[in-house]
Order: structure tokens, then sequence, then C-alpha cells
């Protein structure tokens, strides 16, 4: 028998590290803060990837890629940008044996680079909406990792747009953040606050910086996106002008959006458990192993003709099928493993199933069994795919909904740190904020857009508040 795993009740942490590692969808590699994403890992992202580059190409967005390096005066010409990043640069400062005369460093992120274009690229507001996507890797020189969810090296997209009017720029901004809603919500089936972020939380160089936050089973928030109204900042910092519809010339108005391979985390903390990675079945790259058994090649003879008719039925119906074959180990050992590596749904199919003309289909999250006539297997396995993603999603979002509540003193938000989003009241003032952070480790997540707006009093100092804003710990 395998090794079992951590249990969530033993410690948290420790069963999320756990499951990347057994699951087999990550391993440390020798690069300090660098994973290796593996196979299992890697067709959740390209999936994820997949959904995203369709949703961004529905609205509007083309796909291009620039350069790794980075030049660092190129940096220095957003002020507020080099300060937010300069902690996590790696510097390339050789190169062909030689010292660079101007050193370069690996993106961060890619405004600067790509900026530097942008003002090649637009001379008139013909040229505009300028609406790109880049898939690439990024690297921020991290302290302290964790798997998925913070690495120094992550893939991600990131995309960057240019607008006539601020307007405009900011609709892109929203409408962007709306995309990833969507995305989290019904492929990730991870339900998500979209709101404002606080300005000492928002991105280096932006005006406005929005977010969905998610919460993990262990009510801690996870930032699982982000979309930046960047203004004229960068614009004017690289001069990228136009000649507008008046005639006269004008700095564009930006917006920049991103997801990474973090998400991976947050769909591992929102719903896999004891026994191992759950996957939702919109994003899952094995939706149905097929298990075939039988003790002498007499059973099994006519048990894998029939498996692998079912799973080639299966196909056709768009699913990711594994016919198990492996006379090497017992049913037991098998369960075990495709259940830790997340598979949907598990099919039996043994001789007595065959003399019935049935199979056994059993779902990985809440372990339901049914009996199902092997002409029926496919319309069924697609119900109880349908009913898991839907199922995966209301049980996140119940975990959410019973552990949001508001606080309305000081030593209320103390005491429920850990309990989940707090709903409180905040003066907006960056001091105050930071020592909230300080004093209780939760911070501001966002202002979520769907929370009314009443002013009252700051929950910390007593000053005024526009109205409650979402405190929590966070990944
Ligand atoms: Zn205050």
């Amino acid at each position: 028998m395998a090794e079992k795993l951590l249990t969530r009740e033993k410690g948290f942490s420790e069963w999320y590290v756990d499951v990347v590692l057994k699951a087999k969808l990550a391993d440390y590699s020798d690069v300090k803060g660098c994973m290796v994403i593996r196979p299992n890992g890697y067709a959740i992202w390209e999936n994820m990837q997949r959904v995203l580059d369709k949703m961004f190409k529905d609205t509007g967005h083309r796909n291009a890629y620039f350069p790794l390096l980075i030049p660092e005066s190129f940096l220095r010409k957003e002020a507020e940008h080099v300060e937010g990043f300069a902690p996590q640069l790696a510097v390339v400062t050789h190169a062909g044996g030689k010292k660079l005369e101007e050193a370069y460093v690996i993106r961060p992120t890619s405004e600067t680079i790509i900026n530097s274009m942008f003002s090649r690229w637009i001379q008139s507001y013909r040229d505009l909406p300028l609406l790109l996507n880049q898939w690439a890797n990024v690297m921020r020189w991290e302290m302290r990792t964790r798997l998925f969810l913070r690495t120094t090296e992550f893939l991600w997209q990131e995309g960057h747009t240019c607008h006539e009017t601020e307007k405009e720029a900011e609709d892109e901004t929203l409408k962007m953040l709306e995309v990833y809603r969507a995305f989290a919500e019904d492929y990730m089936a991870m339900p998500v606050l979209a709101g404002r972020k606080s300005d000492s939380e928002k991105f280096a160089g932006a005006l406005r910086t929005y977010s969905i936050e998610a919460m993990m089973q262990d009510k801690k928030a996870l930032q699982a996106g982000t979309s930046h109204a960047l203004g004229q900042n960068f614009a004017k910092a690289f001069n990228t002008q136009f000649q507008g519809r008046d005639g006269k010339q004008a700095y564009v108005w930006q917006s920049s959006w991103g997801v990474s391979t973090r998400l991976i985390g947050g769909l591992i903390l929102t719903h896999s458990d004891d026994a191992g990675f759950v996957a939702p079945p919109k994003l899952a790259a094995t939706h149905v192993v097929i298990i075939i058994i039988g003790r002498t090649p007499e059973e099994r003879g006519p048990v894998r003709e029939k498996a692998h008719a079912l799973a080639a039925d299966l196909k056709k119906a768009g699913l990711g099928v594994i016919v198990d074959d492996d006379e090497s180990k017992g049913p037991g050992f098998k369960y075990f493993e495709y259940e830790l590596q997340g598979v949907c749904l598990r099919v039996e199919l043994g001789p007595k199933d065959l003399a019935k003309e049935q199979v056994v289909m059993v779902r990985r999250d809440t372990r339901q069994k049914d009996f199902v006539p092997i002409s029926q297997a496919v319309a069924h396995a697609e119900g109880m795919l349908d009913q898991m993603q839907k199922d995966l999603f209301a049980k996140a979002k119940k975990l959410r909904d019973d552990s949001t509540f508001e606080v309305n003193s000081y030593d209320e938000l103390k005491a429920k740190a850990d309990a989940g989003f707090m709903l409180a009241h905040w003066c907006e003032d960056p001091a105050c904020e930071a020592r909230i952070k300080e004093e209780t480790a939760a911070t501001t997540r966002n202002r979520p857009f769907t929370l009314e707006q009443k002013p009252g009093a700051c929950v910390a100092c007593g000053k005024p508040s526009p109205g409650r804003i979402v405190f929590s710990k966070a990944y």
C-alpha cells in the first residue's frame, strides 16, 4: 500500500505540500525558490490557458511575445514601479564572458519593455485601442516560497492595452476583471469577490488595482487575479503618444492584467481533501479511469475488450480517459492512487459486471457509487461530471458565505482574524491599515462591488469610513 497523505486537520500547510508532491503536480528543483511543474500539474495549466486564451480572444485581444530581459534603465523611468519591484529583481550583469555595459533585469512584469514598443507603434487614434496579451514566465525574487502559490519563477499571462480615453481604459480594466471572475467561478468552481484594492495594496505604478479574492479551506484569502488601471503613468515615462481626433498629441490610457500558475495552488486549496487532489471536471486532465478487474487471462480478456470500447465512446464525448490494465497492482492500490491524483470518475469493470452488462462508477469528491448499464455509461458519466462541477462550486461558496461576517470593533477583528472574511469599516489611512496588519496579521483584500457601501467609523481608529472592506489573513 502506498504511503498515506497527511490530513488537513493535522496541519493545513503540510497537507497542501503533501498533495502537490504526492499527486505529482509539482516538485522542488535545485534552483532556489523555483519549482518543476510535473505533467499532472502542467495539464491543468494547459487547460486553464486554453480556456482563458479563448476568453481573451473573444474580447478582442491578440497574443504577442516580448524579451525576457529588460534594460535596467527602463524600470527606473517609472518611479513607483522601480521602487515596488527593486527588492525582487534578478539582474543579469555578465553575458558572453564579459561584463555588460548596461545590466538587464529578468522581467518581473513587462509594462516597461512593452511600452518601449508601444511608443514606436502608436501614432494616431486609428492605432487604438491596442489590445495585447503575452503568455510568459516572470521572475520575482522571493524570500519565502511555496509550491504554486509563491515561486521565484512562475508562468502567467499579462494583458497590456492602450486606449484613447480614461473611460475606455477603465472599462477595459473592469471587463478583464469580469473575465477572471467568470473563469474562476465557472471553470475553477472557485467563488471569488471582485472589487477594488486599497492604495497600499495596488500594483506599483498603477492608479487603481482591482482583484478577485477567493477563500481557501483554511479560511485564508487568496488573491487570484488582478487588473490595473495604469492611467498615463507608463505612457508618460515612455512617451507613448498619439494624435487625437482633434489633431492634438495626447498620452494613451492603459490597463494591464494578469493571472498565473498561482491559480493551480488556489484550485488545490479550494477543493482537495484528505485523499488528495480534487480537480473540477472542466479543468481536469483525466475525467475517467477505467479499471480492469479480473484474476485470470480468461476473465480479463472480454473485460479488456469492453473497457477499450467504452473508453473510445467516452473520448468521442470529449472526455480525458485512461484504461488501467496493469496486472501487477491490485484494484485497492489503484483506487487510492487515482483518488490521490484527482481523476474525477472511477469506472470499475470486472467479469461480474460484464455478465450484468453494467459498470460501477464512483465520483472522486463525494465517493457516490452508481451501478450503470454499459449502454448508458457515457451519458451517466457526463451527468455525474456536470453535477460534480456544480457541487464543488456550491460547497466552496457555502464555506465562504458561512465564514464571511461583519466585525464592529477592533477587539472583534483581532479575535476573529482566523475565522474568515471580516467586513469592517476602515478610514482609508495607509498608516492605520499597516497597524492593523502588524497587530492582527489581517490585511485589506478588496472592497467588493457587491458590498453596499454605507459610511461608518473605522474599526481601528474611529475616524470616518466610506464603507466596509474585506479584511482577512491571506496567502
Ligand atoms: Zn483608521
